[in-house]
């Protein structure tokens, strides 16, 4: 057109220039106009453009809209992931090939004692100072884990594992907390120990007992024999009642909860603990029944019938002849109160948090003279749990002890509704 403008006019050159002058000023305005909408981040509308500048300004769009969107889709996913590591119990910490903190969740902060303030970035081998812990970091098989102690709390045991990743020699750092596992584990251990001490000095002496009787002759006096068949009796009874504690405990301790729970009578089976106690002690203390004439539990009644004998028969095995033993049961607004004090020898403070404890006794050669186990209170303390009831034991030495079980209200059977 405008060279056709050009030739009628007989202006060629000047018209071809001015022609394409515009031009270049139309490309060089788009420009501007596409440099000042990508200054601006490009997120707004393209601005309008006519023919290839059009399509342009189109296709940066699209490809932006684009680009936009899949970082969004990761961001998503990147504070997913993070929320979901934050969530795990365990501990996780990211760590560079060099061994510098790159990320870690909020139990790596608990259990190592991290802050994110100032840990990201350092050296984890710098932040915990363990020598088994820098030796297991900056060994090369990381197939075994290793049990340290918390740096931020010396009675937390963790189990660290290190999973390396990525290709690059990165590493997650996974820390567990195994500190129950331990006890347990413990706890089994000095159970074992305990059975087999507890066993043993019984067997001792039967087989010793057997073997003298083995070797004697004619001459021995059938006195002889009835102190060795004695000895062998009461050993064979101490036995027995080890056993039977131990079988109680596990029957406990695997029996489905609340199984046998039916309305006990506490007042019947009380006024049967207070004959039983009568016997045991051979009128030699001063025992008082104080219960209401009727009084209901819902529990299950050989459980509750031996926890409740335990606590009355330690009364009479751990007080002087002439004592005052008194069993109270109560009803309350809270629950039911079932007490058994003594005026016996009582407990030093330091022993009362361990004497449920399997086999602890404060001197175990009473303990064992007067027939105890070292179990009774444990099965108390068991049959409690699986009633929803609380121990308390309130004690002083040479005054005497009072054990107080205490039932919550909706324990409580009323045989009238
Ligand atoms: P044991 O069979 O030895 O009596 P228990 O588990 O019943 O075992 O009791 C643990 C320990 O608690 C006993 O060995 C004793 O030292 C102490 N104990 C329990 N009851 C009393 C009490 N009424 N007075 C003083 N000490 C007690």
């Amino acid at each position: 057109m405008t060279l056709l403008l050009g030739l009628l006019m007989g202006e060629l050159l000047v018209v071809t220039l001015v022609s394409m002058f515009g031009f270049l000023c139309w490309h060089v305005a788009n420009l501007v106009r596409l440099e000042k909408w990508l200054r601006k981040g490009g997120s707004a509308m393209p601005p309008i453009g006519n023919g290839v500048w059009g399509e342009l300004y189109y296709h940066i769009y699209r490809m932006r809209e684009r680009n936009r969107k899949s970082k969004r889709r990761l961001a998503n996913v990147i504070s997913r992931f993070k929320e979901s590591t934050s969530a795990l119990p365990d501990a996780a910490v990211v760590l560079h090939a060099t061994g510098e903190i790159e990320w870690f969740n909020a139990a790596a902060a608990h259990y190592l004692g991290l802050s994110t303030a100032n840990d990201i970035g350092q050296r984890l081998i710098n932040l915990v100072r363990h020598p088994s812990f820098a030796a297991y970091l900056t060994q090369e098989d990381f197939s075994s884990s290793l049990e340290v102690s918390s740096p931020a709390d010396e009675t937390m045991m963790l189990e660290i594992n290190i999973v390396p990743y990525g290709g690059k020699n990165q590493n997650l750092l996974i820390a567990r907390d195994i500190t129950r596992i331990k006890k347990l584990e413990n706890m089994r251990k000095d159970f074992v120990a305990n059975v087999s001490h507890e066993l043993r000095t019984p067997l001792t002496v039967l087989t010793g007992s057997l073997e003298s009787l083995a070797d004697a002759d004619d001459s021995e006096t059938l006195e002889t024999w009835r102190r060795s068949l004695g000895h062998m009796q009461q050993h064979n009874i101490r036995m027995l009642s080890i056993v039977d504690d131990l079988l109680m405990i596990s029957r406990l301790e695997t029996e489905d909860n609340k199984r046998d729970h039916y309305p006990v009578s506490l007042s019947a089976m009380l006024s049967t603990i207070y004959v039983e106690a009568s016997v045991l002690s051979a009128d030699a203390h001063e025992i008082k029944l104080d219960t209401p004439s009727s009084l209901w539990l819902m529990g299950d009644e050989k459980e509750l019938h031996s926890a409740f004998s335990n606590l009355v028969a330690n009364a009479i095995c751990y007080s002087p002849a002439g004592g005052l033993i008194l069993i109270t049961c109560q009803q309350r607004e809270e629950g039911v109160y079932f007490c058994v004090k003594d005026e016996g020898i009582g407990i030093a403070p330091h022993h009362i948090q361990r004497l449920t404890e399997r086999f602890y006794r404060v001197d175990a050669g009473r303990s064992r003279a007067s027939g105890g186990t070292g179990l009774g209170l444990a099965i108390v303390k068991h049959v409690l749990d699986r009633h929803g009831a609380k121990l308390k034991i309130t004690s002083r030495v040479e005054h005497g002890s009072e054990f107080c079980c205490y039932f919550p209200a909706d324990r409580i059977y009323d045989p009238e509704k």
